[in-house]
C-alpha cells in the first residue's frame, strides 16, 4: 500500500506535474494571490478573465494543488459549511442564507461548465449526493434534517427521501435503512481539477510561482503598486491587492496561529474492483456518498473503478502541526478499511492501494468567509470546513467582484466579511478537538443497533452535545 505521497489522485494523474519556477526576485503586480489551491486558482482564473490587463501572480509554497485541493474526496457539493443561524445574523437575514444555498447549487454547474469550456478532464459527473442512514438513530437524524429542509421550502428537487429499496437501486450499501438524495453534487478527480485549473489560469496570463513560500502578508504604504505586500525569501511582492488563500495552512503565517484550525481528513482508495463486485454494488450514477454518523464517512466511485473513502481519523495535530506529505497512521487506515468493508461487503477482498491525508481549514464558529478590505488591499477566503470544492469556486468569483470593486449578488452573500473569533490557545485547542471527536465516536458506537436502548439514547444525546459545540447541522 502506498502511504502519503501527497495523494492517490496525483499518482493517478501520472505523478507530480513539472515544477514551475520560483519567484525570480522582488516584483510589482496588481494582484498577488498567496496559495495555489482551488481558492487561489479560481480567483486568478476569473480575475484574469474579467481584466486581462491586470498583472496577477500566484505565490505557492509547494506546487499548485499540493494542499487539500489535490487530496480531497472529490465531492463538488452544494452543502454549506457552518451554521445557517450564524449566517442569518448578516444583514441579508434568512433570505441571504437562501441566496448562499442557491449560489452554491449553481456553483456545481459552474465548475462543470468551466471544466468543459477549458477541456479540464477531471472525471466530472453530476450524479448527485447520497446520504445514507445505517442505524435507527441515523435514520431519525436524516428524517429530522428532511423535516427542517421541507420547513424552509425545499422540495424533492433539492433533497429527496429514498427508501432502502430506492437507495439500493442506486447503490447497495449494507444495512442501509434509507437515504437522502441531493441532485446538486458532482464527482471529480481532485488533482486533475487543480492541475487543469492552474493551466487554464496560465492561459489567461496568470503567472504561478511555485516553491515560493510567503513568510508574511501585510500593508505596504508608499509602494508605487499600492497598498499590500507579500514577503518571500526571494524578495517582496508588492501589489494593490494581496489575497490569502491558504485555508488549512493559514496557522503557519505570522499572527494567524489561532485563525483557522488545520483539521485532518484521511482517505483510502481500493484497487479497482472486479466487474462482479461492481454488479453487486451498483453505483452507476457515480453519486458522491456519505453517511449520517457523527464521525461521518465520505466516498466516491472513481472513474478507474475503485472506491475512495474518507473520514476524520486523528482529527488534529497539537500546535496546528501539519502532516508529512500526507502520511497516515495505521490505526486510521484500519478504521477506514473497516468502514469500507462494513458498508460494501462486495469490496471485502479488495486491497487498499493507497492512503493519505490532508488539512482543511476550520474557523472557531465553523462558518466560512470571503473578505476584502479595499483600503488595505488585503483579502482572504476559506474556512469551508471540509465542503470547500464548490465553495472555493464561489469564493473565487466573489473575491473577483470584491477586488474589482463591483457590487454584485455575490458580494451581498452572508459569508462576505464574516468574522469568526480566534481558537483557544494550546493545550485547550487540542483537548477540545480531540474531546469532540472522542465524543462523536462514542456516540456512534452507542447508536449501533447491537447496543441497548439506553445506550442508543445516550449516544444520541452525546451526539447532540457534540453538534452544539461544533455548530454542525444547525
Ligand atoms: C482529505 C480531504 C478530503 C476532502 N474532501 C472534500 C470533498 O470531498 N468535498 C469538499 O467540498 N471539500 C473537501 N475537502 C476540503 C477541500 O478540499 C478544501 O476546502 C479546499 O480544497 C480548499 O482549497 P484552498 O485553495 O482554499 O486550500 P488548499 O487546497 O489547501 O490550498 C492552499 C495552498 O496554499 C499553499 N500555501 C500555504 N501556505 C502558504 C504560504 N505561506 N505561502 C505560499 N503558499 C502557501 C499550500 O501549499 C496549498 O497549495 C477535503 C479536504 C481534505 C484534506
Amino acid at each position: 500500500m502506498h502511504n502519503g505521497e501527497i495523494s492517490y489522485w496525483w499518482r493517478a494523474s501520472g505523478g507530480f506535474p513539472p515544477r514551475r519556477p520560483s519567484l525570480p526576485g522582488p516584483l510589482e503586480a496588481d494582484v498577488a494571490i498567496v496559495g495555489g489551491g482551488y481558492t487561489g486558482l479560481w480567483t486568478a482564473y476569473y480575475l484574469a478573465g474579467r481584466r486581462p490587463e491586470l498583472r496577477i501572480v500566484v505565490l505557492e509554497a509547494a506546487f499548485a494543488g499540493y494542499g487539500a485541493s489535490g487530496r480531497n474526496g472529490g465531492w463538488v457539493t452544494a452543502e454549506m459549511s457552518g451554521s445557517r443561524a450564524i449566517y442569518a445574523k448578516a444583514p441579508g437575514g434568512v433570505a441571504g442564507v437562501r441566496a448562499l444555498e442557491a449560489a452554491l447549487r449553481e456553483t456545481v454547474d459552474e465548475v462543470g461548465r468551466v471544466c468543459a469550456a477549458e477541456s479540464i478532464e477531471c472525471d466530472f459527473v453530476k450524479g448527485g449526493r447520497l446520504s445514507v442512514a445505517t442505524t435507527p438513530s441515523q435514520l431519525a437524524r436524516l428524517r429530522d434534517g428532511l423535516a427542517a429542509i421541507r420547513e424552509r421550502g425545499d422540495g424533492d428537487d433539492v433533497y429527496e427521501f429514498l427508501s432502502s429499496g430506492e437507495l439500493a437501486a442506486r447503490v447497495n450499501v449494507a444495512g442501509a435503512l434509507a437515504g437522502l438524495f441531493a441532485p446538486a453534487s458532482a464527482r471529480i478527480q481532485p488533482a486533475a481539477l487543480a492541475a487543469g485549473l492552474a493551466a487554464a489560469a496560465e492561459r489567461r496570463g496568470v503567472q504561478i510561482y511555485e516553491a515560493t513560500p510567503v513568510s508574511a502578508i501585510g500593508t505596504a504604504p508608499g509602494s508605487a503598486a499600492g497598498g499590500a505586500i507579500a514577503r518571500t525569501k526571494f524578495g517582496d511582492v508588492r501589489a494593490r491587492s494581496v489575497l490569502r488563500c491558504t485555508e488549512g495552512y493559514t496557522a503557519a503565517l505570522p499572527g494567524l496561529r489561532r485563525a483557522l484550525l488545520p483539521m485532518n481528513s484521511h482517505m483510502i482508495v481500493t484497487e479497482p474492483l472486479s466487474p462482479s463486485a461492481w454488479k453487486e454494488i451498483g453505483w452507476e450514477g457515480c453519486e458522491t456518498l456519505g453517511d449520517e454518523a457523527h464521525a461521518y464517512m465520505y466516498a466516491q466511485r472513481t472513474a478507474d473503478g475503485r472506491i475512495a473513502l474518507g473520514g476524520r481519523g486523528v482529527p488534529y495535530r497539537y500546535g496546528s502541526a501539519l502532516d508529512h506529505l500526507g502520511e497516515t497512521d495505521p490505526t486510521t487506515v484500519a478504521a477506514l478499511t473497516r468502514v469500507l468493508r462494513r458498508m460494501f461487503p462486495a469490496a471485502a477482498s479488495a486491497e487498499i492501494a493507497h492512503a493519505w491525508c490532508g488539512v482543511l481549514g476550520v474557523p472557531r464558529d465553523w462558518c466560512a468567509t470571503v473578505t476584502y478590505h479595499p483600503a488595505s488591499g488585503l483579502g482572504w477566503a476559506g474556512g469551508y470546513t471540509g465542503q470547500g470544492v464548490a465553495a472555493a469556486n464561489l469564493a473565487g468569483r466573489t473575491l473577483t467582484d470584491l477586488v474589482l470593486g463591483e457590487a454584485s449578488p455575490l458580494t451581498a452573500l452572508p459569508w462576505v466579511g464574516h468574522r469568526s473569533r480566534a481558537w483557544e490557545p494550546e493545550p485547550a485547542r487540542w483537548t477540545g478537538v480531540h474531546g469532540l471527536y472522542a465524543l462523536y465516536r462514542l456516540a456512534d458506537r452507542l447508536e449501533s443497533p447491537a447496543d441497548s436502548t439506553a445506550g442508543v439514547r445516550l449516544g444520541e444525546a452525546l451526539g447532540r452535545v457534540g453538534d452544539a459545540i461544533s455548530g454542525i447541522r444547525h
